[in-house]
């Protein structure tokens, strides 16, 4: 969803038929018309079921045309007056509608990502495991850049991205086992090994564990 989406999400508009405000809707994936699309990512529709248009419609269109449909009143964005589409249930569209809540969280999400696909690049010379971390977390996130940064845990050597990890539960078993994996080749690398009694980094050498003396 474009940021134009979202401007839109936000404006009021409201039907002349009924006053009800508008509902801002993202276009469905087929032409209309004349065949050339909506050109638009979302319209405006009124979608009350008491709207004198709608209510009205069924009998109009059955008069006139002999078919089961109606219209509700529809505005295009950038548009000052609108008119009828035609519908041929009450359920058209009411799936269709934009949250523009919704979208922002998706946004800031999405930004976040970006932001940690970028830190990617100078993580390791930053000794920063922030961007490496979320991206491995964020189960949202592309698969690339999820597995790039499973790839950097290694390099950048840093225990405290053990708990993190191991607390989140992978909807993407692939970067689960990559993180896991990544996890054993970084103890590895810092001559350091679990505990297998209690869990916590030894030296990979330790005869006796200096946290729970097993
Ligand atoms: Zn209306
Ligand atoms: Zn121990």
């Amino acid at each position: 969803m474009s940021d134009a989406c979202l401007k839109y999400a936000r404006e009021e508009h409201f039907c002349p038929h009924c006053q009800t405000r508008l509902t801002c809707c993202s276009t469905p994936p087929f032409h209309v018309g004349d065949g050339l699309g909506w050109g638009t990512d979302v319209f405006f529709v009124c979608l009350n079921n008491d709207c004198p248009l709608y209510v009205n419609g069924w009998r109009l269109v059955e008069e006139q045309y002999g078919q089961t449909a109606s219209f509700r009143y529809m505005l295009l964005p950038g548009e000052v007056k609108g008119g009828p589409m035609m519908v041929g249930s009450q359920d058209a569209f009411t799936g269709c509608a934009v949250d523009p809540e919704a979208m922002l969280a998706k946004d800031s999400r999405y930004q976040r990502e970006k932001a940690a696909l970028t830190g990617l690049a100078t993580c390791v010379a930053e000794a920063n495991l922030e961007p490496v971390l979320y991206l491995i977390t964020d189960e949202d996130a592309e698969l690339e850049g999820r597995r790039r940064a499973c790839a950097l845990l290694a390099e950048l050597g840093d225990i405290r991205c053990i708990d993190p990890i191991r607390n989140h539960s992978f909807r993407h078993t692939e970067i689960g086992q990559l993180a896991e994996m990544a996890i054993a080749a970084l103890l590895k690398k810092t001559f350091q090994r679990e505990c297998p009694y209690c869990a916590e980094i030894i030296k990979a050498q330790a005869k006796v564990c200096k946290h729970c003396g097993k």
